[in-house]
């Protein structure tokens, strides 16, 4: 017997609607691109969604296509993200800090038409734009009065478009599992994978992200996210915050220490959600200028291990909650949190130390096994080491326009994490099955920088692992076995490398070895690799 409830689809466009509604007076505060800080209200967040829309229809922008966002986080991104995808069309972010070959791959892969991009970016975009085959119109996220100089003459005004454009738009009743936005990964190897969400895993994660114990915010408190909006759409937090009527303050450029501190402070910033490369600076800013963010309650933080000695930092140096939380671009990304929970708060520092530097427990919504490599499920005892696998409702079930299957018999999706389950529900990776690096919450490709060393002539062999780094969690070590009579130097391989891989994926290390440790199928054995020179860098991480 079917239930006689509404099948009333769970769109974006009801997201704004509802904060425009609802919360129509709570603020959006952004530092620009162009410096100052701009404030309005979600209601003027709608309005101007709207009159988007309408521009992008006046381009001919339709159903499914395509509008790629090269930008910060800011007013105008959030415009896009309800304005594109409220209009049913697909909003496409991408990482700006990609090689500018994995950014023109992205977009035509994509089959953008538009391309809507802040200021900082028109030089990117200028630079591989004969090599773009389905963009039509490029977009400059900015006013008529700091429109800039370009070699690609025919780009378009952001404030121009919208100007006259009425501010109601009648959002169309789109099938909720319609796509709603689109995120590539380079989390694996090869080129990078497409994650279209849809309107319908969208709302359902917002919802799941609003819940007490998760970004940690009420109607009217501010949030901050630091995670870009290019990065699995800021974990969702520009979606929550439209139910959960929270103040959203978008850093733009501005991710320095000093100028996020004094964002926070101005805006009162109560909770803030980034990657550990981001803290890590935050940290050494405060105690170098001994300061802190009175107001600041909550940090959540993802996308990498965050160290020990960072948990600790933010509870006793500065009394701050700190929630780590697991997830993937593949799965929306919030798959685990680590809520401190009254019973943690009881322990003792060390032993609930010993809990927070784990995953987390997973949030209502995603189911999680682990298994061994037979794909058979394996205990949940803390004790058994397996791949983590996931299933929900916002994990996706394949790429955008990719024929590689990627869920098992069962339905579940692999995540390439390594890890253990314990009775309590927590969830700790121990390791990852990809040799992908992450360096500062972003992916480095060990193959793709093991091709272009091999480009040189004199290397013989090429691995790149990652060492665990202080700052930036992960860095590549590039380990090099020269060709017999060769003395090519250090310099002279990265010195290859510059120009031919995003220039923050050079590694600061290389290692010159007599011969590679090969295993039995021909593959260079990182395992051993990793033995041998795994070593860290620092001794500041405690993790
Ligand atoms: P991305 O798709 O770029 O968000 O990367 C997802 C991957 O980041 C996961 O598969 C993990 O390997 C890693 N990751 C995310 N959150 C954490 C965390 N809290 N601790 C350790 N690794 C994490």
């Amino acid at each position: 017997m079917r239930g006689l409830m509404m099948d009333h689809p769970l769109l974006i466009s009801s997201l704004i609607d509802y904060a425009a509604d609802v919360h129509g007076h709570v603020e959006v505060v952004s530092r620009t691109v162009e410096g100052p800080v701009h404030r309005y209200t979600w209601k003027d967040a709608r309005a101007r969604s709207a009159q988007l829309a309408h521009a992008l229809v006046g381009l001919g922008v339709g159903d499914g296509d395509r509008v790629g966002t090269i930008a910060w986080n800011g007013y105008r991104h959030l415009e896009l993200y309800y304005g594109v995808s409220g209009m049913g069309a697909i909003c496409h972010t991408m990482n700006p800090r990609l090689h500018p070959d994995q950014l023109t791959y992205i977009i035509n892969h994509a089959e953008d038409r538009i391309l809507c991009v802040d200021l900082t970016f028109v030089p990117l975009v200028a630079a591989v734009a004969d090599r773009l085959e389905t963009v039509e119109h490029v977009i400059v996220m900015t006013g008529r009065e700091t429109m800039p100089e370009s070699s690609l003459s025919d780009l378009l005004c952001y404030e121009e478009l919208m100007e006259g454009r009425p501010e109601e738009y009648e959002w169309p009743m789109l099938d909720e599992n319609a796509g709603a936005s689109l995120c590539y990964t380079s989390g694996t190897t090869g080129n990078p994978k497409g994650v279209l969400y849809s309107h319908r895993s969208t709302v359902l994660h917002a919802f799941a992200a609003s819940l007490p114990d998760a970004l940690g915010v009420k109607e009217g408190q501010a949030i901050l996210p630091v995670v870009p909006m290019f990065h699995a759409n800021a974990w969702g937090v520009p979606y929550s915050a439209a139910i959960l009527g929270a103040k959203l303050v978008f850093p733009g450029p501005h991710m320095d220490g000093e100028s996020l501190t004094r964002l926070m402070r101005d805006e009162k910033v109560v909770a803030s959600t980034g990657v550990p490369t981001i803290w890590m600076g935050l940290l050494d800013y405060w105690r170098a200028n001994d300061t802190g963010v009175p107001s600041l309650e909550l940090v959540a933080v993802g996308g990498a291990a965050p160290p020990r000695s960072m948990i600790r930092a933010f509870e006793e140096e500065f009394g701050i909650e700190f929630r780590q939380g697991w997830g993937m671009t593949e799965t929306s990304p919030i798959g685990s949190l680590n809520v401190v929970t009254p019973e943690l708060r009881r322990m003792p520092i060390e032993e609930r130390l010993d809990v927070q530097v784990r995953q987390g427990r997973r949030i209502f919504g995603v189911d999680w096994r682990i298994v061994d490599e037979d794909g058979k499920a394996l205990p949940h005892d803390g004790e058994a080491i397996g791949e983590l696998q996931v299933r929900g409702p916002w994990v996706c079930s394949s790429y955008y326009e990719h024929d590689q299957e990627i869920l098992d018999a069962e339905g579940w999706f692999s995540t390439g994490d390594i890890a253990t389950l314990d009775s309590h529900g927590y969830m700790q990776i121990t390791d990852r099955a990809k040799d992908v690096i992450k360096s500062g919450g972003e992916w480095i490709s060990s193959i793709d920088l093991e091709n272009v060393a091999m480009g040189h002539p004199d290397v013989a062999m090429a691995a790149v692992i990652g060492i665990p780094d202080a700052k930036w969690t992960e860095r590549p070590l590039l380990v090099v076995q020269a060709r017999e009579g060769s003395d090519v130097s250090k310099d002279e391989v990265l010195g290859f490398l510059k120009g031919k891989v995003a220039d923050w994926w050079i590694p600061e290390a290389v290692v010159f070895v007599e011969s590679m440790p090969v295993g039995g199928t021909g593959k260079v054995q990182k395992t051993r690799l990793r033995e041998l020179y795994g070593q860290p860098k620092s001794k500041e991480s405690e993790a």
